[in-house]
């Protein structure tokens, strides 16, 4: 059985998925602070899937999880991901995210569970010092969010050492798209990422799209992305179980489309899959944005064999059909 923390979010909810189809027994564990029991229930109808309601950051939870059930890996997203959210209240981050996954870690050892996939994030980077960025670019975050996940990965570096734990730590850059078929998709209260905000505006009369500065050194002055699409990353983390499973070796990748996108772009598109004329308006820069971020992602292709394999099209059309249910 496959234990999947943070499940009944966004990203977790479409690996699971992945998981399910491919016929794996999953566990998710969740404290449905951010993630929906309702995405749990979805996915209930794809296969054999256990939930149990729990915190990290409570040790006894973890221990009961682990106990009563055969938990072969571990694919760990349970985290708190807002930049700007882990720069008023770092405390949060560091406890859920670096002391939770550290409970999480030492129960796995306990329980002699050796392998695990690990949610990181381009935001480990902090300030690019060249674009495309590979795996070797110097890691030093701008924000409590990017710090958290960096530490983590030293931790898992560490634990290797000290204890066999293989990890397979993937640093996603942006993350879009959704599995609407399915009838899962990206849920955040409040919502604050580029994509779902673009489109709350066609599906909200009174609601204004706002760029975030349009001086920057780019081209068109907005800021240029990588959007990587939900259902190739879930991809990704089987290629990355598969991995550990046969190489039993740890390992780091870069999840990007190598390809960059601006602000402006991405709306121009979201305008036509919509058919639509969208309110917008320029707004301040937003702090801690680096102008441009995109992926060197060859190795993930030369080693895991991930190809991502749906375009930015692909995902603002799934993204804008989940947006009109969720409404
Ligand atoms: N952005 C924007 N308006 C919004 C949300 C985001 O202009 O309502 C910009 C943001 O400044 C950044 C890009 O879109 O340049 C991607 O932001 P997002 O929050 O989606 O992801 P991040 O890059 O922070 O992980």
């Amino acid at each position: 059985m496959i234990l999947i923390t943070g499940g009944a979010g966004y990203i977790g909810s479409h690996t699971a998925l992945k998981f399910l189809n491919d016929g794996f027994d999953i566990l998710i564990f969740d404290n449905l602070e951010n993630g929906h029991i309702e995405t749990i229930d979805t996915l209930k109808k794809f296969g054999n899937i256990s939930f149990e309601k729990g915190d990290l950051r409570n040790i006894d939870n973890l221990e009961n999880v682990f106990s009563k059930y055969k938990i072969e890996a571990v694919i760990h997203f349970a985290a708190f991901a807002l930049v700007g959210e882990s720069v008023e209240d770092p405390a949060k981050y560091y406890r859920n995210n670096v002391f939770g996954t550290l409970n999480l870690l030492d129960t796995m050892i306990k329980h002699n569970v050796k392998k695990i996939v690990f949610s990181s994030t381009c935001a480990t980077y902090g300030e690019p010092q060249y674009t495309p960025i590979d795996e070797l670019h110097p890691q030093n975050p701008i924000n409590p969010y990017g710090s958290s996940k960096l530490m983590v990965e030293r931790i898992l570096e560490d634990y290797d050492v000290a204890y066999g734990l293989k990890s397979v730590k993937l640093r996603y850059f942006n993350v879009a798209g959704c599995n609407e078929k399915a009838g899962i998709g990206e849920w955040h209260e409040p919502e604050t990422h580029l994509i779902p905000n673009i489109l709350k505006s066609v599906t909200d009369k009174n609601k204004i799209f706002k760029i975030f500065g349009d001086d920057y050194n780019t081209p068109d002055g907005t800021c240029i992305r990588d959007y990587v699409n939900v259902e190739d990353l879930a991809d990704a983390h089987k290629l990355a179980y598969e991995y550990l499973k046969r190489e039993n070796m740890s390992n780091v990748f870069n999840l990007g489309t190598e390809h960059g996108d601006s602000v402006k772009t991405i709306f121009t598109e979201c305008e036509k899959v919509t058919g639509r004329k969208i309110p917008v308006q320029i707004a301040e820069r937003r702090p801690g944005d680096p102008a441009i971020l995109y992926a060197n992602a060859n190795k993930a292709k030369t080693i895991l064999n991930w190809t991502p394999k749906r375009t930015i099209t692909d995902s603002i059309t799934s993204a804008y059909k989940w947006e009109k249910k969720l409404k």
